[in-house]
């Protein structure tokens, strides 16, 4: 039964997920070209044509049309249904993530403020998932972090994860959140001054969200998370070197190696990190 409605939960948080992600596709879209993402509706790029409620389904409808438009017959990206399945099964992973946490809490005695609390961090990671992939891939489209986004996720990181602390009177959670915070805000901010090429302001106010929603979960979240960015973008720039795509200059974005970092280091940081220190007899 728990089973039962656990995969009920998962599965409708993931179709939530493909709903979010046919709205990221017109974030992604509008934001960095300073248009409006509520108005006007969703239209055909090149023949004007709206797209009609039974043509926007996430997915469904870019298969059915065959990823063309209706009136024209104009293709549409397949990168549409992939962010839009992409998102689905990320919200799909965050719910199981949030799940597992509290399957290992709950008890007979769970109350209603666990309950709050759980709710309160799936809201929370859901929203940093959705945003995640907007900035990622508008860092890759334009090689920006729109403000409009990132400041406001400090906002939602705060209020979220702060109510989630102070209900469960969790202090710790909340002072490491804050220290996750200034530190990787702090470490960024020194490395866009040193290498004015390299690090954007973007990346660095980018990286103050990243280490507050880390923080909050751990030491092991926050370091495998800081550290997995690098490990994975210098990879892929090593990668890129060898198969001479790329010279040392041709500024790759880094905002999607953070992003990418920083889920490595919620889903797995703090095992990653019990893992090496007992491997050094050190927990
Ligand atoms: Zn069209």
């Amino acid at each position: 039964m728990r089973v039962l409605v656990a995969s009920f939960l998962v599965g409708a948080i993931g179709v939530f997920g493909l709903f979010i992600g046919s709205f990221l596709n017109v974030v992604i879209y509008r934001v960095p070209a300073g248009l409006s993402i509520v108005s006007p509706p969703s239209a055909c790029p090149r023949c004007g044509a709206a797209i009609r409620p039974y043509d926007n389904i996430p997915v469904v409808s870019w298969l059915l049309l065959r990823g063309k438009c209706r009136s024209c017959n104009t293709s549409i990206s397949v990168r549409y249904p992939l962010v839009e399945a992409g998102t689905g099964a990320a919200f799909a992973a965050v719910a199981v993530w949030v799940g597992q946490g509290w399957s290992e809490v709950s008890t007979s005695s769970t109350t209603g403020v666990d309950l709050v609390v759980g709710v309160l961090v799936l809201v929370a990671y859901l929203y940093l998932a959705a945003v995640s992939i907007a900035l990622a891939l508008i860092d890759l489209d334009v090689h920006r972090l729109p403000n409009s986004i990132v400041l406001p996720s400090y906002i939602v990181g705060i209020v979220l994860l702060g109510s989630a602390g102070v209900v469960s009177g969790d202090y710790g959670s909340l002072l490491r959140a804050g220290i996750g915070l200034a530190a990787l805000w702090a470490v960024y901010l020194v490395m866009a001054l040193a290498y004015p090429g390299g690090m954007g302001f973007g990346d660095v106010k980018l990286a103050g969200v990243l280490g507050l929603f880390l923080g909050y979960l751990g030491w092991g979240s926050l370091i495998v998370g800081a550290f997995s960015a690098f490990l994975l973008g210098g990879l892929f720039a090593l990668g890129l070197l060898i198969a001479r795509r790329a010279t040392r200059k041709s500024g790759i974005p880094f905002g999607p190696w953070m992003l990418a970092g920083t889920w490595v280091g919620i889903f797995f940081g703090n095992t990653l990190w019990n893992g090496y220190l007992s491997l050094f007899g050190l927990a």
